[in-house]
């Protein structure tokens, strides 16, 4: 028998409007690329979202249609969130800090119909324009007095694009399913792969981080969002954080300590998430004045394991550490070491091994670990099994993208995530390794065999295996291990430079070893297993 309730489709544009009746004087306070801090409230974002539905359809922006965004953290960012699925249109995030390759095959992939930036990314577009799709719209999100000179075709001004507009606009029906959010990963191999999240699960994942996080996700909060708004949605904080009336803090392109400190000191934020590589970062500055800002009480650790010491050094102070794991394909996310309000009671020394863990699952995220015999393993700390995801905010394959889409999804219906773990039978994600072959530095991916391929394409390289080597500040940082030609002696300096060519500076290998020949498997295939034991502690240059 069927129940008798209404079925009204969840809809992202509903948030805004929420937030504008309840929580209309918060909002989002933004450190600028023009300069300065830059305030404004959530009734005035609602306003200025529906401005901007209006100018999207004035420049023949429609339902489906792909909308790229270029930019930090900030209040036109924001707008953009919630403006472009208002509409029925995607909001498509592009990572700024991807090789001009991957972008212009990201680009090419979505069809973007326009692309949004912040002036800092003007002279890279401006490099890319000719490789985009010829019809593409420019706008650059700043005012008429800050428009630069540039070569890009027909750019507008955000601000004046809004200006010609005025807020009386009614968000319209959409199917819950619609798509709304548009964000690409790295691959092991290959190309980039979108997921593209709806409506409903973009809702949903809001439900899930407002009940998960708690303490953060209240009336009144002030958050800081390190973790980008193109990188897997902030992490929730867009949606969460005016579902619950608590205003973000955004700090544009300053991320280094110093500048996250006094962003964190003068807005009294309670609540910041990001990478290790940040945090670490601001625990220098925590150190250097021997004091926390004022008001931080809480501190969101994700997107690569937080180290043991990092933890600590926090927790030693007062700060509650939650730990959290997920990915983009997840909404991105699986599992925190929220512990609410028991946390206060366990010792502290109980609390740093809990918190090393990745976490528990958030309500309506499922977890198996699954064994290289196929075979579900038990949940008793001890097992570790490739780690499978299901649940309403996971995706169900990747954008265009058949193969991968097929290769994600096991027979069961589950996702599976490329990373290794065990589960206590508390529930505490354990990941103890990972089978993609992907290297993360500062929470960002460089492909292993992307660069393998591209050293083995350089006339002196017979063959080329890439590992990650642990580091204090980045994680891990990829070093090359090569097989000269026959007859040649590499120069390093010029194989280098060739990796430039394709990759981005930061994802060149930290150092390149030389050797007669690699370890195989038993099935001939290059056993990275054994380099990690060889190399694993490599000194970097
Ligand atoms: P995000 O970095 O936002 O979590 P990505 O999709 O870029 O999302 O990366 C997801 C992957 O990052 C995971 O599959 C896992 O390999 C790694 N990862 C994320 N969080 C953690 C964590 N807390 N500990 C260990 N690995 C993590």
């Amino acid at each position: 028998m069927l129940g008798q309730m209404m079925h009204r489709p969840l809809r992202i544009a509903d948030i805004l409007t929420f937030a504008e009746e309840l929580h209309g004087d918060a909002g989002i306070v933004s450190s600028t690329v023009e300069g300065g801090r830059h305030w404004q409230s959530y009734r005035e974002t609602g306003a200025r979202a529906r401005r901007l539905a209006k100018a999207l359809a004035r420049l023949g922006i429609g339902a489906g249609d792909r909308v790229a965004t270029l930019a930090w953290n900030g209040y036109r960012h924001m707008e953009l969130y919630y403006g472009v699925p208002g509409i029925g249109a995607v909001c498509h995030t592009l990572n700024p800090r991807l090789s001009a390759e991957q972008a212009v095959y990201i680009v090419g992939h979505a069809e973007d119909r326009a692309l949004f930036l912040d002036l800092t990314f003007v002279p890279l577009v401006e490099k890319l324009a000719a490789h985009f799709p010829a019809e593409m719209t420019y706008v650059i999100m700043t005012d008429r007095a800050h428009m630069p000179e540039t070569s890009l075709p027909g750019a507008l001004c955000y601000e004046e694009l809004l200006a010609a507009e005025d807020d009386g606009f009614d968000w319209p029906d959409l199917a819950e399913e619609t798509a709304a959010g548009l964000c690409y990963t790295s691959g092991t191999t290959g190309n980039p792969k979108g997921s593209l999240f709806t409506h409903r699960s973009m809702v949903l994942h809001a439900f899930t981080v407002c009940i998960v996080m708690q303490d953060a996700m209240r009336a009144g909060r002030r958050l800081l969002p390190v973790v980008p708004l193109f990188h897997a949605n902030a992490w929730g904080m867009a949606h969460a954080g005016p579902l619950a009336g608590a205003t973000l803090v955004m700090p544009g392109p300053h991320l280094d300590g110093a500048s996250v400190f006094e962003l964190m000191q003068a807005e009294r934020v309670f609540s910041a998430w990001g990478v290790p590589t940040v945090w670490l970062g601001l625990m220098d500055e925590i150190a250097r004045r021997d004091r926390l800002p004022e008001g931080f009480g809480e501190v969101v650790i994700g997107g690569s394991a937080a180290a043991p010491s990092l933890i600590r050094a926090f927790e030693e102070r007062g700060v509650d550490v939650v730990h959290a794991w997920g990915m983009t394909e997840m909404s991105p996310i699986g599992t925190t070491t929220k512990l609410g309000p028991a946390a206060a009671e366990v010792p502290l020394e109980e609390r740093l091994r809990l918190k090393s863990f990745q976490g528990r699952r958030a309500f309506g995220v499922d977890l198996k670990i699954v064994g290289e015999d196929g075979t579900r393993q038990p949940h008793d700390g001890q097992a570790v099994g490739e780690l499978f995801v299901r649940g309403n905010t996971v995706v169900s394959g990747y954008f265009r993208n058949e193969d991968a889409s097929a290769a994600a999804i096991d027979a069961e219906g589950w996702f599976g995530t490329g990373d290794v773990a065990a589960i206590t039978p508390e529930g505490f994600l354990n990941i103890t390794d990972r089978t993609k072959d992907l290297i993360k530095s500062g929470g960002e991916w460089i492909s292993s065999i992307d660069v393998e391929n591209m050293a083995i394409a350089h006339p002196d390289i017979a063959n080329a295996a890439v590992i990650a080597v642990p580091h204090p500040r980045w994680g891990e940082r990829p070093v090359l291990i090569a097989v000269p030609a026959e007859g040649r002696v590499p120069d390093t300096a010029d194989l280098l430079r060739h990796l430039g060519e394709h990759l981005a500076k930061w994802q060149l290998p930290d150092d390149v070893i030389y050797v007669d020949d690699l370890p195989l498997t038993a099935t001939g295939k290059v056993s990275k297993l054994t380099l990690r034991q060889m190399y694993g502690d490599h000194k970097l240059p």
